[in-house]
């Protein structure tokens, strides 16, 4: 029988203990196994290959997102670099989204300089853009939406048959929404990468990755590729990350519900000059939103209208939201694009990219909602005091 995803989530591996019946399955911290006979390996001989606890986890992720496997890395970007190692050769085009994750960017730029392979970063959103790059015969297409940190949308269906009458792959990076807001391959891909930094884990106590894919030919192939250049997740890692994916229904919606709310706080602030959250309707992707995600998800931003002082004054009296980088956890973060996520663009690239020098993202966390939009309004009146 089939379950739902929330069901998926908590029981996926419990009660497997024979010893001693435990509920919650044990953790395997142990880097080797012993050969039952001379030539008689067991299932797992060296922990890199293969960890119980990671089975599990891997398990759990593949399920999540409707894969055939999973392969859990030690983080997002290992995951993405095992994606790029795995299916492009010196020569293959990637197709990038222009306003991808920075750590991804610096990855793509870096090694493609190096003649790993080529890459070519587009605005995915402008269909003339896509076909142009599309004629070029990418081997893979990477899809990341919505994006950080302007929470732009983009079609996943509509891309990735697109990419595939092309004759790419696709990958989505589905950090930012989690299996239970948005499920790529049911979308048309073939592989999904996750950060289970941020919303899977959800305690921002574990750096972590996963590539899932459709077909388990594939992910027998980046399970060896995982395992040649030891990029596997250690064991404590898969425990944690377990123990956290079992509350990824209830946080998301609470996350979510906090992040309606305070979106509705946030349109009547004089100080905020434009707020982005694709559950808006007048949001440029809101439309492609609703057809493709099951919720408008935890992350949004806002400009603030004012200088480099009223943003000091405003962040500094902002007791509930924590001024760090990161998302998805159950504790409210902020932070300034311009000194911190993007701080590495040069200036005028920001502006190209609509990251103006005030804007602000917030990932929304579990507290009460009431309390949270308290700290903002304290906040916006300290700030708009001089
Ligand atoms: C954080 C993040 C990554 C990188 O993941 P790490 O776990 O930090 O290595 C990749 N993509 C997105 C969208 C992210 O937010």
């Amino acid at each position: 029988m089939t379950h739902k995803q929330a069901t998926i989530a908590v029981r996926s591996g419990l009660n497997n203990d024979e010893q001693f019946g435990c509920v919650v399955p044990p953790i395997t911290l142990s880097s080797t196994y012993n050969f039952t006979d001379f030539n008689q390996p067991r299932a797992h001989d060296y922990s890199r290959r293969g960890n119980p606890t990671r089975d599990m986890v891997q398990r759990a992720l593949a399920e999540l997102e409707g894969g055939a496997g999973a392969v859990m890395t030690s983080s997002g970007m290992s995951a993405i670099h095992l994606v790029c190692t795995v299916f492009l050769q010196p020569g293959d085009l990637l197709l990038a989204p222009h306003d991808c994750y920075g750590g991804s960017y610096r990855l793509f730029d870096s090694l493609s300089k190096r003649g790993a392979y080529r890459v070519k970063f587009i605005d995915q959103g402008d269909e003339q853009a896509l076909q142009a790059a599309l004629a070029e015969k990418p081997k893979l297409v990477l899809i990341e939406t919505p994006s950080n940190p302007l929470l732009r949308v983009v079609d996943i269906a509509a891309i990735c048959q697109a990419a595939h009458q092309a004759g790419a792959l696709c990958v989505v990076d589905n950090t930012f929404m989690s299996p239970a807001l948005q499920q790529p391959l049911l979308l048309g891909a073939d592989l999904v990468v996750h950060s289970c930094t941020k919303y899977l884990n959800g305690h921002s106590d574990v750096v972590a990755g996963t590539v899932i894919s459709k077909d388990a030919e594939t992910a027998t192939e980046l399970a060896w590729w995982a395992n040649n250049i030891g990029v596997t997740g250690a064991a404590f890692d898969s425990y944690l990350l377990l123990r956290g994916i079992r509350t990824l229904n209830p946080r998301i919606r609470q996350q979510q519900s906090n992040a309606e709310a305070i979106v509705a706080y946030l349109q009547q602030q004089p100080l905020v000059k434009k707020l982005y959250y694709p559950g808006l309707p007048e949001n440029q992707g809101h439309e492609i939103a609703c057809r493709q995600q099951k919720g408008f998800g935890a992350m949004l931003s806002f400009e603030l209208d004012g200088d480099e002082a009223t943003l000091r004054r405003f962040l500094s009296n902002l007791d509930l939201f924590t001024l760090a980088e990161s998302l998805g956890g159950v504790e409210s973060l902020i932070s300034h694009a311009a000194t911190m996520t993007h701080a590495g663009m040069a200036a005028e690239a920001r502006a190209a990219a609509g990251i103006s020098e005030t804007l602000l993202r917030i990932s929304v966390g579990i507290e009460d909602s009431e309390d949270l939009i308290a700290s903002l309004e304290h906040a916006f009146q300290s700030a708009a005091k001089r």
